[in-house]
């Protein structure tokens, strides 16, 4: 081969690889490669083992990029193949920013295991593990339960946060508890206080703010620093009482927001009054939010830290102990607000109706708790996607469910089997069927491949009926001289109705007879073949009525349609069939 043919054949492998590689999570593959090569370009079909050599060369360099970079090229030198890409590709994230000073990108989410999460704690998860996977770095699950008596964590909800995140697929590469590592945060207060950058504060709450609020300093901030450290072991020894000491890290006093001057770090707590769930009475000084976070944001190294704006001030706190402590803050960015309409997503609220037993657990079709998604059919991908979609904009957003069921949706349409379920049914005996019919019901309408569910529809007695249930909103006294369609199998005219039964005559098969005088299509279960059918509706109701005779084979966790009603994931099949409803 020539240089000049080298060099043109080796940009397209590049190309090729490229958009390979960002198909499957940034990693190319020869095979793919080399034939798509091969196919574009047959005068290279006699050199197969040099192609082949050279597309492996550029795989080891494409391979060796993240994901966001590999973008970043294609972008640059190939727009317009990702145009098709995009519309069919899920959307991603803006790069993050100063990605060069870090030598590895490290993300992490760090709740306060004291109530179960749900979809508001979506954002910070999807993010930080997705930005984490893009620059292919880490991320931390850090349990923050330092507060044993105001925000007391409940040991139950370590394990459901692990749990949830895993079903989001958010798994962590790192875990920590904080309440593992009080010890490290005395470390750092002692040095704090040791450097004169923090002190031990003994007024009462009321004074101090009174002269904060007056920018003035209270009598403990100036006292010489053997009298800080010998306040230190004394809050460590016991001789303070819950609200009688406080470390403060030093900051401007002067700063414009009062809720920043002199912030408190660590604090005495009577933990004979409050044990904590883990550690019990084991410690009295506990650490307070800003003085853990940052040490351990350091410590851990965090790169970029992915959070609400509600913590903006808790920066420009943290950001002065950094100074003391000569460390480098953070990247961060501080997403906008997101609300959801039609769901609770306060903490307090959920925990709160708990305890009154407005709702029977965790996992009530009412919350949107991950629990209760989950239980209700809601896909992880379609969280994921949603969360991707709304990125980590400053701006507030306001989401409605149906931007959650819009990707459900596409998730759940190509994959979910169908099925009969006629709620609040009525019988439907339907006279004069001339012979026998088997029905054959697709179990995906665009997809006969997957096979079907059959029902031999057999005329009985003189009159030769069959016998349907039939949903009664569906048939009922309007729908008197009308003709319907049984979905699949035949045309039948309405001849009379009451609440409990209704009758019809046989009316013909022919579908294009339906549709040319509009008939409706309703769905419909033979009598006999049957199967006793309650579904939970997002409301706590429950749906009761009929599903055909074939969902008995269906398991705990499959998510099915029930056609013209909804998703429903299966959630009980012992006797009577239980599902959850998930959206239409
Ligand atoms: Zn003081």
């Amino acid at each position: 081969m020539t240089n000049k043919t080298n060099t043109e054949l080796k940009e397209s492998i590049r190309k090729t690889a490229l958009l390979n590689a960002v198909k499957h999570d940034g990693k190319a593959q020869n095979g793919p490669v080399v034939g798509k090569i091969l196919g574009e370009k047959p005068e290279y079909r006699t050199k197969a083992k040099e192609v082949s050599d050279l597309v492996n060369e550029v795989i080891r360099e494409v391979n060796g990029l993240s994901l966001q970079e590999q973008l970043h090229i294609i972008e640059e030198k190939w727009p317009e193949t990702l145009v098709k890409e995009k519309v069919q590709e899920e959307r991603h994230l803006p790069p993050l920013a100063n990605v060069a000073n870090y030598v590895q990108i490290v993300t992490r989410y760090s709740p306060n295991p004291d109530c179960v999460l749900h979809l508001g704690s979506a954002r910070a998860i999807v993010l930080s593990h997705e930005y984490a996977r893009m620059y292919k770095g880490k991320f931390i699950l850090r349990f923050e339960d330092t507060d044993p008596k105001l925000k007391r964590p409940v040991l139950e909800f370590y394990e459901s946060i692990r749990e949830d995140l895993a079903w989001l697929r958010c798994k962590p590469n790192e875990e920590y508890i904080q309440s593992d590592r009080i010890p490290i945060y005395y470390e750092y207060a002692a040095k704090l206080l040791n450097d004169g950058n923090a002190y031990v504060c003994t007024c009462k709450p009321e004074e101090f703010r009174k002269r904060i609020l007056a920018q003035k300093a209270c009598e403990c901030r100036d006292c010489p620093r053997e009298e800080h450290l010998a306040r230190w072991r004394r809050m460590l020894e016991g001789g303070y009482r819950e609200g009688e000491a406080v470390v403060r890290v030093k900051t401007d006093l002067n700063s414009p927001n009062p809720a920043v001057r002199d912030w408190p770090a660590l604090r005495v707590l009577d933990t004979e009054k409050h044990p904590h769930p883990r550690v019990g009475s084991k410690y009295r000084v506990w650490p307070l939010y800003n003085l853990a976070a940052g040490v351990d944001d350091h410590l851990m190294g965090i790169s970029h830290i992915i959070r609400g704006k509600e913590h903006l001030t808790n920066q420009v706190r943290q950001e002065y102990m950094y100074r003391h402590l000569g460390w480098k803050y953070p990247e961060t960015i501080h997403y906008g607000r997101l609300k959801i309409t039609g769901a609770s997503l306060s903490k307090s609220k959920i925990v709160q109706g708990m305890r009154e037993g407005l709702y029977q657990d965790w996992d009530d079709p009412r919350l949107a708790t991950f629990a209760a998604l989950r239980r209700r059919g809601i896909s992880p991908e379609a969280i994921r996607r949603l969360m991707i979609d709304i990125g980590p904009k400053t701006s507030d957003v306001v989401l409605s469910w149906e931007n959650l069921y819009a990707h459900n949706r596409k998730i759940l349409d190509p994959v979910a089997d169908r099925y009969f379920f006629v709620q609040d049914p009525i019988e439907l005996t339907v006279k004069h069927v001339p012979r026998e019919f088997v029905a054959r019901l697709r179990l995906h309408p665009d997809d006969p491949e997957r096979g079907f569910r059959e029902y031999r529809i057999t005329p009985r007695g003189n009159d030769a009926g069959v016998a349907f249930w039939v949903s009664r909103k569906d048939v009922d006294s309007s729908k008197v001289g009308t003709v319907l369609r049984l979905m699949e199998l035949f045309n039948v005219k309405i001849l009379s109705a009451s609440i409990y039964a209704a009758e019809a005559s046989f009316e013909g098969e022919s579908y294009e007879q339906a549709r040319d005088i509009k008939a409706q299509l309703i769905h419909w279960v033979p009598v006999g073949e049957d199967l006793p059918c309650q579904v939970v509706m997002p409301d706590a109701t429950l749906a009761e009525g009929v599903a055909e005779g074939l969902c008995k084979r269906l398991k705990k966790n499959d998510v099915i349609q029930f056609e013209r009603f909804g998703f429903v994931r299966i959630d009980r099949t012992d006797g009577k069939l239980t599902a959850y409803y998930a959206q239409k």
